[in-house]
């Protein structure tokens, strides 16, 4: 599958992305022909298997890759063994993230400090070190998966949302620097996203408001998501592989939001 495809040749590295939407991404951007490095903190069995299998399922050269992207030279060493071992980084996907809720006055430094540093310094050192390499090829796409939170706020996310508002910025930057060669660079800005780890939410929440699914879903989870729908991982590798495309060649420095409206409200 992965010969013809529409990103073949192209080598993509995409951070935090042995779950969720990273591995979503990942396994699009394999569907589309590119060879793809995945990585995490982890080092297991587990994680180099998921590689082998998307590579199985696609035809693609898949490769598993650990660095903690709360490290800034493991940030960079992650770019690095990409080059050595796909060739290339053409396509950076900087999707590492975590999140901890707590008012301002109870929120623990080292959870503010563990946020900004995968959320988005992360992405400001995969970013330097791709740069060059994409420069040196002549063609490159940065893309940053932000949030809604990007964009607005909510209360007891200090971090989370500084970090997002933060990414953006950065992605404006690097569209500015990057504006007169043909790399782009763009933020996407999911609302919720169905990912293994907000399905495990949903037991708990009907147990905690005594309702059935569809309620804690239309009405907790998605309360600020207009269409009452959650974005799917695929959505969102679809997303990268347009700002991927020669169609999105011209579009830089700019947010897409993938999050049913919540934006406009
Ligand atoms: P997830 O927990 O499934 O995925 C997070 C990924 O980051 C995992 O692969 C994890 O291993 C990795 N990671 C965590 N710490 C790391 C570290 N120190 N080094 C390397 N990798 C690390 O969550 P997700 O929902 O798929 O989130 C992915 C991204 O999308 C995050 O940046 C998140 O903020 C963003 N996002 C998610 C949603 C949503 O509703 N799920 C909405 C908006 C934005």
């Amino acid at each position: 599958m992965a010969d013809g495809g529409a990103l073949t040749g192209k080598v993509a590295v995409v951070t935090g992305s042995n779950s969720g939407i990273g591995l979503g991404v990942a396994r699009e951007l394999a569907k589309r022909g590119a060879s793809v490095a995945l990585n995490s903190f982890t080092d297991n069995a587990e994680d180099h298997d998921l590689a082998k299998e998307i590579a199985d399922e696609t035809g693609a050269k898949v490769v598993y890759i650990q660095a903690d992207m709360s490290k800034p030279d493991e940030c960079r060493a992650l770019v690095t063994k990409a080059v050595e071992q796909l060739g290339s980084c053409d396509i950076l996907v900087n999707n590492a993230g975590i999140q901890f809720v707590a008012g301002i006055d109870e929120f623990p430094t080292e959870k503010w400090d563990a946020i900004i540093a995968i959320n988005l310094s992360s992405a400001f050192h995969t970013t330097a070190a791709a740069l060059p390499v994409m420069r040196e090829k002549g063609w490159g796409r940065v893309v940053n998966i932000a949030s809604a939170h990007g964009l607005t706020a909510s209360p007891f996310k200090s971090a989370y949302v500084a970090a997002k508002h933060g990414v953006v910025g950065l992605s404006k930057v690097t569209a500015l620097e990057t504006a007169q060669e043909p790399i782009t660079c763009n933020a996407i800005c999911p609302g919720y996203v169905l990912t293994p780890l907000v399905e495990a939410q949903i037991p708990d929440t009907m147990a905690k408001y005594d309702m059935d699914r569809e309620t804690v879903i239309k009405e907790v989870m998605l309360e600020r998501q207009p269409s009452k729908e959650f974005a799917t991982v695929e959505q969102l590798g679809g997303t990268v592989a347009f700002l991927c495309s020669d169609d999105a060649a011209q579009i830089t420095g700019t947010t897409i939001s993938v999050d049913g409206g919540w934006t406009a409200l």
